[in-house]
């Protein structure tokens, strides 16, 4: 556990003097990125971070970051709202159909293997699972270097190229670790002088899901990751770079409260003989046996209650969620709060306290965005945000030609000072 809360408290407080002062020796040590004429940009997550956990706690360390910099209203992530595919699609500024991470965990009829992050399977490093190009790729591509401490997709080559430092996930690497790290990677007097950086905190997600996002569990880990942004932003102090990185600091959804009063038992609705389950909930991606996708869509239709049913073609365009081959006949999506399983695993496993995976337009799943920098306004709060343009955002702030991607510069263009 994190064991030195006063120190980086009173930190905040001297922070912006020190800063002043901070300009001379910081000279010599940013000499590399003033040759390269863009500055460094750090991209970190904070996994299933809602902005209503900043008004409920206290957060000195993230108010005097929203504070020096500026922030979106609240981040609209994209569909389905599940760790994989909204990395992917912050990293790429691709929508999901584009990019084919379909959810966490999938089957591929084309591929024959299941894509997971876990055991047994435990694919993701095969690129043939990771459609379009992230922003570290684009990075290496044009000359610049990455440093990945975690990010989904980052242990991945893309077309052969990786980043120059990445990390196999490991869940346990102590967050602090994590940043020391990176510390050392971006340091302009080390061996790396890393032009883009990404960083990766999972701890809010899992407590999120263990005890609900309105449990003071998810109260002590908000207060857990002020005082790890306050341990962060020191450590950038340290190396001189206070005043030339640009910080992105970002989640991939929100989180939902469940009950188990709320669950859909889909074996109960349909035989589940007659499908595949390329994915369960909340999204239910169903793939029906040759012939039976009518006669399943239609049991689904007509029980349609706490959920909407749809054939893959008649997905509403907003979800950009139709045109991937992974995508099968039928999306069955869950309304917040409720859980898709059948009987025996109900019986077996019970239902989690919080998840997330529903419509992007659900506030439940909204989430935040904030950034600092010497390229970024200050003390503004922009209107909400869609994720797939950071791509273009991190593009334009690198200097480099953005792969083709679903984002639009126009779109984030306020963010940036003149
Ligand atoms: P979710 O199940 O959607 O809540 O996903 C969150 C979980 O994804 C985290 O708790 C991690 O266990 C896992 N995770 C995040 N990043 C990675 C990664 N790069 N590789 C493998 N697993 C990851
Ligand atoms: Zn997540
Ligand atoms: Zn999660």
């Amino acid at each position: 556990m994190f064991s030195k809360p006063v120190k980086y408290l009173l930190f905040v407080g001297f922070f912006t003097s020190l800063s002043l002062f901070a300009g001379c020796d910081q000279a010599a040590k940013t000499e590399h990125y003033d040759i390269n004429e863009t500055n460094p940009v750090l991209l970190i997550s904070i996994d299933g971070f809602m902005n209503e956990y900043l008004d409920r706690n206290e957060t000195p360390n993230f108010d005097h970051f929203l504070e020096q910099g500026v922030h979106a209203e609240y981040l609209i992530p994209v569909f389905p709202t599940k760790t994989f595919p909204t990395h992917w699609s912050i990293a790429t500024g691709l929508y999901v159909e584009n990019h084919g991470i379909i959810s966490n965990s999938f089957y591929d009829y084309e591929l024959e293997a299941r894509f997971s992050f876990g055991p047994p399977d435990d694919t993701p490093n095969d690129e043939r699972w990771w459609g379009g190009e992230p922003i570290w790729i684009t990075a290496e591509n044009q000359g610049l270097t990455s440093a990945t401490f975690f990010w989904p997709g980052s242990e991945a080559t893309i077309d052969g190229v990786q980043s120059t430092k990445w990390v196999d996930y490991d869940g346990s690497v102590p967050d602090i670790t994590r940043i020391d790290s990176v510390m050392t990677w971006l340091d302009p007097a080390g061996d790396v002088r890393a032009d883009f950086a990404t960083l990766y905190f999972s701890f809010v997600d899992s407590r999120g899901h263990s005890y609900g996002p309105n449990s003071p569990e998810v109260d002590e880990a908000v207060k857990e990751m002020d005082e790890l942004l306050g341990y962060l932003l020191e450590g950038i102090y340290e190396i001189g770079l206070s005043d030339k990185l640009n910080i992105i600091l970002v989640s991939d959804h929100g989180m939902a409260e469940l009950s188990d009063e709320k669950v859909i038992f889909l074996d109960e609705i349909i035989n589940l003989e007659d499908v595949d389950m390329v994915d369960w909930s909340p999204v239910a991606m169903i793939k029906p046996d040759e012939g039976k996708t009518i006669e399943v869509y239609e049991a689904l239709k007509a029980n349609e209650e706490h959920y909407s049913v749809y054939l893959r073609e008649d997905l509403p365009e907003r979800f950009r969620f139709r045109d991937h081959y992974r995508i099968p006949e039928i999306i069955m999506i869950a309304d917040v709060g409720f859980t898709i399983t059948s009987r025996p695993f109900f019986e077996d496993r019970g239902i989690i306290a919080g998840n997330h995976g529903y419509d992007n337009r659900a506030p439940e799943m909204h989430t935040f965005f904030a950034a600092k920098g010497p390229d970024f306004k200050s003390g503004d709060v922009a209107p909400p945000l869609e994720s797939v343009h950071i791509y273009e955002l991190m593009a334009r702030i690198l200097n480099l030609e953005p792969a083709p991607n679903d984002g639009n510069f126009e779109e984030v263009n306020h963010l940036l000072s003149e």
